[in-house]
């Protein structure tokens, strides 16, 4: 079955054609990566996945709902940003039960919940520290938990790995990668890397322009440049 489905996508900002026509298949369970040069859409077209951008065109369905009207909260999507975005001033439990307790739900059951989070990123005890007390992988991780906690069906992820020096990066790839595969939701992934795209995706829709130019497994892109 289809997890996103894009058919004739198009987001201008006046003349700014940021996505333009665009038409792109996710299935279920797939590893998805959106490969391209800056300024080529890839953003915008998560944001129009995410719910935080409309279309100016076309019709998108998630999970087979059309997505139109549907706010970013009900869609079952949930993004990790290339910064983290992690809250300073709270430690990295209450940050990953951040979404949980404003939507209302009790302490104790959110924070079992968020160490289920941070189990599965293997944080599992990290959970009274403040972030500037960790790493730079290990607040991916808290901003990877806290995007899980609420068990969505995709996770939508820019550039989750920009701000990482080149070893910890690999690094990162096998587990995020791995992750992915333990859980057998839907990964969505933004990047500018070629070679990050090619190993870690199970398929690649290439971006120019506003415009896909080319979809396919590593091995069609690696062999049909
Ligand atoms: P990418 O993620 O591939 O770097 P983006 O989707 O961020 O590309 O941007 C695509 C194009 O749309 C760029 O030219 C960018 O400047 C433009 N753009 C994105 N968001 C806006 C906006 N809110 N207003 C005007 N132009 C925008
Ligand atoms: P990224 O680092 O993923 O390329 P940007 O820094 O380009 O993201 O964009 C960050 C925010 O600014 C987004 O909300 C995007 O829509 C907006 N934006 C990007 N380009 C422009 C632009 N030319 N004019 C106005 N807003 C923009």
């Amino acid at each position: 079955p289809s997890a996103i489905r894009f058919s004739g996508v198009s987001r201008h900002y006046g003349n700014v054609k940021a996505v333009d026509g665009v038409d792109m298949d996710i299935a279920e369970g797939e590893f998805f990566a959106m490969l391209g040069p800056s300024g080529s859409g890839k953003t915008t077209s998560l944001r129009l996945i995410a719910g935080f951008e409309q279309p100016t065109a076309g019709d998108i369905h998630i999970f087979g709902h059309v997505a139109q009207g549907l706010p970013p909260y009900k869609r079952n999507v949930n993004t990790v940003f290339q910064d983290y975005a992690l809250f300073p001033h709270l430690n990295v439990r209450d940050n990953v039960a951040y979404g949980l307790m404003v939507a209302g739900q009790a302490k104790a059951e959110r924070y079992r919940s968020a160490e289920r989070a941070l189990d599965m990123v293997a944080l599992g005890g990290y959970g009274d520290r403040k972030p500037s007390a960790l790493s730079g992988g290990q607040r991916q991780r808290v901003a990877l938990a806290r995007a899980l906690v609420n068990e969505p069906k995709a996770l939508l992820l820019d550039e989750p790995l920009g701000a990482l020096d080149l070893k910890l990066r690999e690094q990162m790839q096998e587990e995020l990668k791995s992750l992915q595969r333990s859980l057998g939701i839907t990964f969505i992934f933004v990047t500018h890397d070629q070679g990050e795209a090619l190993s870690m995706a199970d398929r690649v829709a290439v971006f120019n322009e506003g415009r896909i130019v080319q979809t396919g497994t590593p091995e069609d892109i690696y062999y049909r440049p």
